[in-house]
């Protein structure tokens, strides 16, 4: 997709789509063309760019969309409205955002009701939705009605079939934070005490590696054969998107791990030497998952393993201690 085929929305329009979601009986929104455009492009592709703009006096005048779809309780109110969103979402004027990963934003830490937001508790001027439920009601189901997504049907079959597949692999294929992720999970963990996890094959590939040390692993980008049953991963576009701008930070993390271990893409290794590196460059997630500091720097820049832990990940440090179980990999303090 070109840049230029983005989608063009006010950030109050993204609210009301939601809303009309929830919506109980015909009562007409504003704009509904408008919003019956842009929830088409959303259902049509769940990644299509979505351009956030609003009219501000700032430096951000530049994106100014005109006050052409204003609804009528004034432009103080719209202005307003749209600002306190964006402001809530820990985002700017004329940022543009894959749908899904802007529906989820709303979802979680986002914009659970109207009120403060389009709707107040006094006399002030507000929607004439906001307080019929609607949106509190549009919330809850909004992310499966506008993403496509996959059934838990087909997650749970994808599961099975994928993990029987990865068994008889000659090589894995993985991409590099996730051989951290592995250590997360696992600790110093026995195989017979593993609780397979549903939505991922961590564990399996720490199985497979512990049968086998000599499994060759090669190092991949994006989305890997750990991902396969994830619901936040489609095979259709190949893209993770599971929390808001996943696939951005995992990316910084899979090239921090490399220049790390001083690797690259497609590097081929024996599992217990690549693990054995790993543990030797890597003492703690911080220094990946955290990014050095631990420090949330904006909402795409979460940290696993919480913020402003500077220690990191306990079970990775376990892992470390355990060599994680993996015959050749040393054991470290
Ligand atoms: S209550 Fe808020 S979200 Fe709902 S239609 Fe009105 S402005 Fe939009
Ligand atoms: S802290 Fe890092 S290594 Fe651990 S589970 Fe999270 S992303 Fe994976």
């Amino acid at each position: 997709m070109k840049l230029d085929e983005f989608t063009d929305a006010r950030p109050y329009q993204i609210m009301c789509l939601i809303c009309r979601l929830g919506r109980r009986g015909r009562a007409a929104y504003y704009f509904e063309g408008r919003l019956d455009g842009i929830q088409r492009k959303i259902r049509q592709n769940r990644d299509c760019p979505v351009c956030l703009r609003c009219n501000v006096e700032s430096t951000f005048k530049f994106q100014n969309p005109g006050h052409k779809y204003d609804t009528p309780e004034g432009k103080l109110f719209n202005i307003r409205r749209d600002l306190t969103i964006l402001q809530k979402l820990g985002l700017l004027p004329g940022s543009i955002i894959p749908a899904a990963d802007l529906i989820k934003r709303f979802v979680r830490d986002g914009i659970s009701s109207t009120d403060g937001v389009c709707g107040f508790g006094n006399n002030a001027i507000g929607c004439k939705f906001a307080k019929s439920g609607n949106y509190e009601r549009g919330i809850k189901i909004c992310y499966d009605s506008l993403i496509q997504i996959r059934s838990e049907d087909e997650l749970a079959e994808c599961k099975t079939h994928t993990a029987k597949k990865l068994y008889s692999r000659k090589r894995l294929d993985i991409r590099p934070h996730h051989l951290m992720c592995i250590g997360c999970v696992a600790g110093d963990k026995k195989t017979e005490d593993f609780k397979y996890l549903k939505e991922d094959h961590l564990f399996e590939v720490l199985e497979i590696c512990r049968n086998n040390p000599e499994t060759p692993i090669k190092l991949i980008s994006g989305p890997c054969m750990i991902c396969a049953p994830c619901p936040g991963y489609f095979p259709d576009t190949g893209f993770c998107s599971q929390n808001f701008c996943m696939g951005l930070r995992d990316q910084k993390k899979d090239i921090d791990v490399l220049v790390s271990l001083g690797l690259n893409y497609g590097d081929v290794l024996p599992a217990y030497k690549l693990f054995d590196l790993l543990f030797e460059k890597i003492s703690s997630t911080a220094q990946i998952c955290g990014f050095g500091n631990a420090i949330k720097t904006g909402p795409a820049w979460s940290i696993c393993g919480g913020e402003n832990k500077l220690d990191g990940s306990l079970e990775f440090k376990k892992a470390r201690k355990a060599g994680l179980g993996i015959k050749g990999v040393k054991r470290r303090k």
